[in-house]
């Protein structure tokens, strides 16, 4: 299997520890190593949640700390289990919504296989399911064909088999063959004598006597270990390679709001408006009423790329310690027409009404073959000379090399959204009858009648001290909104 071939890789890099603070000063690694941290970028946000939540820990209880401790990690787990805890067909738009943003594509997923070590595993642990009628197919579950029926063969992907090649050239950096330094913060240069003094003096290391050069061999596990640490510490290398303990440095608050790009928003009309109880005493907000347009844009956090959202606010501003920021400079400074400086959203995994100002990346389009069974030549005594058999298996094979299947079939992908009957377009993740609760900490809940009285009691808040206000939303408040779920503890 492609994810056991991924799981026991692992990548060498020269380790030089000031053994007088125990810290990493810098690592030097090749190309394979850089450009698994740089596809981090690539991870929509639901992706880094779902694999950190597989990432198996040595030291849990100090982990467990770090990620409750750090506002960003902490936000999207809420948000992600929000999504999780939302079973009711009467909330989504269609089964396949939750699906959707529980596990959305990465937008770079085709590069990503081109690498040396993958640490996304969503393409190769999707499941196809096939109308063996009508050649259509999705990865939906629950999702009907266009006939009317649910699709009836789970094929097995061939391509997820071969995952993980060893490609010569680079992925993300043109200079695939040199070999690159990599401080503790996450800064990037090509190794060079002047380059490692920079970072030697950089790192505030006072006495070279103390450093010492090791090897460490980084593999799939600790590499998870390390984007967590990227996400939550200020010295991710030493936290993953020395397994030592450091303390996050705590945001200042509102640090964002200096370095949003503040634009006005294109037209009034883009703008959503959402109704928000208030409670004046604590000035805080206690819960925000919606048409699921809002909800579907916070919602829609999840299928956003890390890369994407740094450009949104700047290298600078994003949260935690800074190191985000750092890779996302060393991958502009590395290669200024990256995709990972903005890799966008994969089309149909957006929210239809985004108020920010997100790319739907166009991917080559791809074509996926289906048949019955995967071809091979046998000896045929009767006309004495090779023919090509079927070899069948059981629910069929999808792939998207022709070649590997007998009698390939192209197939057609559904659409998993359905249509909006009255207006042009898609309908978002959500119906559009219902009105949801946002809470404090981004509980998405339908608002009923019942569920604001149980959540006033649970905060014992007097009526007297709510007020109700319509906010308008534009691309600006969007902006705003976004930086505040990243670097501030909600409400
Ligand atoms: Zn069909």
């Amino acid at each position: 299997m492609a994810s056991q071939q991924q799981n026991s890789k692992t990548i060498p890099l020269k380790v030089l520890v000031d053994k007088n603070s125990n810290k990493v000063v810098f690592v030097e690694a090749t190309k394979d190593f850089v450009e698994t941290i740089f596809s981090f970028l690539s991870l929509p946000l639901a992706t880094i949640v779902r694999l950190l939540a597989t990432a198996t820990n040595n030291n849990s209880d100090q982990q467990h700390q770090q990620s409750e401790s750090s506002p960003f990690l902490g936000n999207i787990k809420n948000l992600y289990q929000s999504v999780q805890n939302i079973n009711s067909n009467d909330i989504w738009s269609s089964p396949a919504c939750k699906q959707m943003l529980l596990r959305p594509r990465n937008p770079c997923e085709s590069l990503l296989k081109e690498l040396f070590l993958n640490i996304d595993d969503t393409e190769s642990s999707i499941e196809y399911f096939v109308c063996s009628t009508c050649y259509k197919f999705t990865t939906f579950e629950n999702l009907n064909c266009t006939c009317g029926n649910p699709p009836n063969k789970k094929p097995r992907n061939l391509d997820s088999e071969s995952q993980g090649n060893n490609n010569q050239n680079g992925v993300f950096l043109r200079e695939s063959g040199a070999m690159f330094l990599v401080s503790d913060k996450l800064k990037i240069f090509p190794s060079s004598k002047v380059n490692s003094l920079m970072m030697l003096v950089e790192s505030g290391c006072s006495d070279f006597t103390q450093l010492e050069e090791v090897t460490h061999n980084i593999g799939k596990q600790e590499i998870l270990n390390l984007l967590k640490y990227t996400l939550t510490s200020h010295e991710p290398l030493t936290n993953t390679i020395l397994v030592s303990s450091s303390k996050i440095i705590d945001d200042p608050p509102n640090q964002y709001e200096s370095a949003v790009r503040v634009m006005p928003s294109p037209s009034d009309s883009s703008k959503m408006n959402i109704k928000v109880v208030q409670s004046k005493s604590q000035n805080k907000i206690i819960t925000i009423e919606d048409n699921g347009d809002f909800v579907d844009f916070i919602f829609s956090f999840l299928t956003m790329p890390l890369g994407s959202i740094v450009k949104l606010l700047g290298a600078n501003s994003f949260a935690g310690s800074g190191c985000v920021g750092n890779l996302y400079k060393s991958v502009e400074n590395l290669d200024p027409t990256s995709v990972l400086l903005n890799p966008g959203i994969v089309p149909q995994f957006g929210c239809p009404n985004q108020p920010l100002n997100i790319p739907h990346v166009q991917p080559p389009p791809t074509t996926y073959y289906y048949g019955t069974g995967t071809p091979k030549l046998e000896w045929d005594h009767y006309y004495d000379g090779y023919r090509t058999i079927e070899v069948t298996v059981e629910g069929g094979v999808i792939s998207k090399s022709k070649g590997s299947i007998y009698n390939a079939k192209t197939l057609i992908a559904l659409d998993p959204r359905p249509l909006n009957s009255s207006e042009e377009g898609v309908v978002g993740f959500l119906k559009r009858t219902t009105f949801y609760g946002v809470g404090g900490n981004l509980e998405v809940k339908p608002l009923s009648a019942n569920f604001c009285l149980s959540y006033l009691k649970e905060l014992s808040l007097p009526i007297d001290d709510l007020e109700v206000k319509v906010i308008p939303i534009g691309e600006t408040e969007a902006l705003m909104f976004l930086g505040a779920f990243l670097t501030s503890k909600l409400p």
